[in-house]
């Protein structure tokens, strides 16, 4: 058995440090004994027989802490898929399958920021009891939503979906009664359905789902039974009174205003954009297939989530890298680390800043255990990657995980082998006849496939 490993190369720390170049890494138990410049290493560490990793131009990091994941969305293709198909218990098999791919692709912490059942928790023990391999997950449980809000997409003749990854509000009493069910239900953190979204409305995305006064009452219930409360908030105004009423994190923000800005500034509200769905959706160019709303509104979201979220950032409010994956567009173990290369092409970052965005920022969404995670210092666990080459001279090589030489999580090097790939089963998605109309052409006299 190894009595620890000594790890040597560039340290970035997950700190806004400049990197340390001849670095050098002790990891003992499952923790960091020791971090610094290799030449001030205590001798006392010679002499332990660790483990020595020194491979030439590598680089030490923290591992990832994806601020946004789905663990128990299953790569649904459609929300009818997600809300309607595949029986739980399938979905809770998926869900430990694919935790495995993300901490392959190493994430080693994750938020999880809403869950199809109670999927997620399930999910976050299985791993944590050591009967799983995965990232440590921090869970919210399903969105408190309302007829405004996401998820509540389907004919009001129909019974709110119990797969839905929400729960439908109908009155403040409901709210409150909503928070105190989830928080029995063991989640770590509230998630509001503070706006719609362009993926299921066109055009939905001037106004808030929930009232000012709302999100006062949810932020209060929240954090008087000690769960972090985050929101879903792409429009101006869910982005604004949910900062107003003190939510400690906005995912999107994409039309947030001064207004907003200075709200998120007062409350030490940070932001999530999770800009990988959008430009990952632009560039399948499927929008048309997959949603209600053209390739243009996500062109035109990017692009003003693009200025807005950079007076943000530069006004001082910090900004958390997340995935999103979990949905079609952004499948487990593939892009985490794709945030950070949009960070810095559409918001302005450094590769510096955009790591510590997708590290030690990111932990405070982990209220359990974020003071021990996203940050290379000695007593925190040690959750290390060995990287080749610098990734602050190229944000992309953190997008090949497969090319990293070491994934540690609590000091131990995790399997690297890709779990096999799966099939999927008929139950899975909602059965698309043809994906459009087969018109018959009467001067041509032939048939032909019409979106
Ligand atoms: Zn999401």
């Amino acid at each position: 058995m190894t009595k620890g490993y000594l790890l040597k190369g560039r340290i970035i720390d997950g700190t806004l440090n400049p990197p340390v170049e001849s670095g050098a890494v002790v990891i003992e138990g499952e923790r960091l004994a020791w971090v610094g410049p290799a030449a001030d290493l205590p001798p006392m560490y010679l002499d332990r027989e660790l483990d020595v990793i020194d491979l030439p131009g590598r680089t030490l990091m923290p591992g990832l802490v994806d601020g946004h994941t789905h663990i128990s969305f299953g790569e649904s293709r459609s929300e009818e898929e997600n809300a309607l198909y595949t029986p739980v218990e399938f979905r809770t098999a998926k869900a430990l399958y694919y935790a495995k791919k993300v901490l392959q692709a190493g994430v080693t912490s994750a938020f999880d920021a809403a869950t199809s059942y109670n999927i997620a928790q399930a999910v976050r023990d299985a791993i944590d009891t050591g009967m799983f391999e995965g990232p440590r997950f921090t869970v919210s449980g399903k969105q408190l939503t309302n007829h405004q809000g996401l998820e509540d997409s389907f004919p009001n003749e129909m019974q709110f979906p119990p797969g839905q990854s929400a729960v439908l509000i109908r009155s403040r009493e409901e709210l409150i009664e909503a928070i105190r069910f989830q928080v029995k239900d063991e989640v770590d953190a509230i998630k509001v359905s503070g706006s719609n979204d362009n993926l299921i409305t066109p055009d939905s995305l001037g106004s808030s789902a929930f009232t000012l006064e709302e999100f006062q009452i949810i932020a209060k219930e929240s954090h008087r039974l000690g769960r972090l409360c985050s929101v879903h908030a792409r429009s101006r105004d869910s982005a604004l009174y949910a900062a107003q009423a003190g939510f400690d994190n906005l995912f999107h923000a994409s039309y947030i205003d001064d207004e907003g800005i200075e709200a998120c500034l007062k409350n030490k509200c940070v932001i999530t954009p999770t800009l990988t769905l959008l430009v990952n959706l632009m560039e399948a160019k499927q929008s048309e297939s997959l949603g209600a709303s053209s390739t243009d509104a996500f062109r035109r979201e990017i692009e003003a989530a693009s200025a807005n979220l950079k007076k943000a950032f530069e006004a001082g409010v910090p900004l958390i890298a997340g995935s999103e994956s979990g949905w079609s567009p952004v499948p487990y173990g593939q892009w985490h680390a794709r945030e950070m290369e949009i960070f810095t092409t559409h918001l302005g970052l450094t590769p510096l800043q955009a790591i510590h965005a997708n590290t030690l920022v990111a932990t405070r969404l982990l209220p359990r255990y974020g003071h021990e995670v996203g940050k290379l210092e000695a007593g925190r666990l040690a959750d290390v990657l060995v990287v080749p080459g610098n990734p602050l001279d190229d944000i992309k090589i953190l997008q090949r995980p497969g090319s990293f030489d070491y994934i540690f999580k609590g000091g131990k090097p995790i399997d690297r082998t890709p779990p096999a790939p799966r099939k999927r089963k008929w139950y899975e998605r909602h059965k698309i006849f043809l994906n459009g109309l087969y018109e018959f052409d009467q001067e041509a006299g032939v048939g032909r496939l019409v979106q």
